[in-house]
């Protein structure tokens, strides 16, 4: 039986945490490989319960902080040059290399290697683990796809050292070029084509699994600036309620798994005919499991009966889309998702449904282009004076989005910039004025105040509380004003008018 190994390569950058990361593509192709009949092999670089890596640790259980989640096994590794100047450490995070090379000494010589990819910014993690492929077995073909090898193909063929590059959604052409590099002739007419023929992602591939990921839909409706959702996943499509319910029945029953972290880009769009009635029909079935939703929620889409679900249904980590506290930017940039006022509607809905002070996240978008320092503070300000903690987002170009193609436009990037330099630890793109120490210094505030938040200190006045943290910069840094108001009706709390 021909046999192919499925990668999941290391994270190469200045910081990463498993917030649930789990390869869905890549497990996806892997379950469709099983099915036509492939002996299957994953190396899962970022997988902290692989009991070869906790040996290594002399652990018996990965140091997990909450849900499951927790910091990876890094490895200090020289910088790219073109991060010279960036006063922080870069690293290796997952499997130590020692142990990598270990596992593809110790497996069956594969046919085919099939390696997935993340962020555009992490290729060297890709390079590296396609050489050490090499070093292996030089004549074992490479293929690579995911997010990287779809938004950078071209700097993908040149620079990863894979000898095809598939972009986009790959099941199917996965498939394809598996058959073909081992001689296999198939039929693909009937090939599904819908998300529900498809098998479940591979996750019996896992000796252990610590939580599992899942997705009831793919793609999304809306076309976010700065978002390339419709690229890498395709037109918007989501599951029949029934399979998803099965699918979660299994990771509980038969995987042993008590977390689950839902990857939709758009989980709350028709909710009333999909992720209602999954809730209901888990409800109905006790399933003892709490849910995760990592990617930002629609804040628009979260009324009370929903949020009442989500609370009964066990959802532990929400983290709603805010973005902006510009409403231009909310309407003409992120698809009118979110706007002051949905915001506070969402937030007080989920308080009405059972969640505490703290126990909701929301994304702030910051360095977006053309955005200033004081409308990041606004936005900050904004969403703490709900009771909500800030999570901070720091814009990166991504390749074939609207945002990349200004900051083109704007001379901020070419379209030959390194993928490197889009990586969003070293805030790309600055506004005039602003320098990478001036996102600490917005990082260390945001952390303060969420701090505040959890010792039960809020503040509710946001115009002040935007002048209080507008002390903490410099004249250069805050640059231009924004003409930021927040609408009236949402600001029970605090003052109308900026103050500046
Ligand atoms: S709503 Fe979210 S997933 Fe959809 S386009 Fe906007 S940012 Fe992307």
């Amino acid at each position: 039986m021909p046999h192919v190994l499925l990668i999941n390569p290391w994270i190469t950058d200045f910081a990463a945490y498993d917030f649930w990361l789990k390869p869905l593509g890549l497990l996806y192709i892997g379950a469709v490989l099983k099915e036509a009949g492939y002996e299957i092999s994953l190396i899962d670089c970022l997988d902290r319960y692989d009991e070869e890596l906790l040996e290594y640790q002399q652990l018996r259980e990965p140091r997990n902080r909450f849900f499951k989640t927790g910091k990876f096994h890094r490895e200090i590794i020289e910088k790219p040059h073109i991060y010279r100047d960036v006063p922080r450490n870069y690293a290796r995070y997952g499997l130590p290399l020692s142990l990598f090379r270990s596992k593809l000494s110790h497996l069956r010589k594969p046919d085919v290697v099939l390696v997935t990819s993340g962020m555009t910014y992490w290729y060297p993690g890709v390079q590296q683990a396609i050489n050490e492929i090499r070093q292996q077995w030089p004549d074992v073909p490479v293929a690579l796809g995911g997010i990287y090898a779809t938004l950078c193909r071209e700097h993908a063929i040149q620079h990863s050292g894979a000898d095809f590059v598939v972009s986009g959604e790959a099941e199917l052409k996965a498939l394809q070029l598996v058959d073909s590099l081992c001689g296999i002739k198939r039929e693909y007419k009937n090939f599904p084509t819908s998300l529900d023929a498809l098998p479940w992602p591979a996750f019996d591939l896992y000796d252990r699994l610590g939580f599992a990921t899942i997705l009831t839909s793919r793609g999304c409706p809306l076309s976010c600036s700065f978002c390339a959702s419709r690229i890498v996943s395709g037109p918007y499509r989501w599951r029949y309620p029934e399979n998803v319910v099965h699918e979660l029945e299994y990771y509980v029953k038969k995987l042993c798994v008590d977390e689950i972290a839902f990857y939709d880009d758009a989980l709350l769009t028709n909710y009333r005919r999909h992720l209602s009635v999954i809730l209901e029909k888990i409800l109905a079935i006790n399933l003892p499991v709490n849910f995760h939703t990592p990617n930002g929620l629609q804040c628009k889409l979260i009324q009370e009966d929903i949020a009442e679900l989500m609370y009964r249904a066990n959802f532990k980590t929400i983290r709603l889309s805010y973005e902006s506290a510009n409403p231009e930017r909310q309407k003409f940039d992120m698809s009118k998702k979110v706007s002051n006022e949905s915001f506070v509607r969402a937030v007080n809905n989920l308080y009405k449904a059972g969640y505490k002070t703290g126990e909701l996240d929301a994304y702030v978008m910051i360095a977006l282009p053309g955005q200033t320092l004081e409308e990041m503070l606004w936005s900050m300000a904004f969403v703490h004076a709900q009771g909500v903690k800030i999570r901070l987002a720091t814009f990166s170009p991504i390749p074939g989005t609207m945002d990349y193609q200004r900051a083109i436009e704007q001379g901020l990037i070419t379209e030959n910039t390194d993928p490197l330099l889009t990586n969003n630890s070293i805030v790309p793109i600055k506004p005039k004025g602003t320098n990478y120490h001036t996102f600490e210094k917005i990082n260390l505030l945001a952390k303060g105040l969420n701090q505040e938040l959890l010792n039960g200190q809020i503040y509710k006045d946001v115009a002040s509380l935007v002048k209080y943290l507008k002390r903490h910069f410099t004249h250069e840094e805050i640059g231009g004003q924004s003409n930021i108001t927040i609408p009236s009706l949402v600001t029970r709390n605090t003052q109308l008018t900026t103050n500046n």
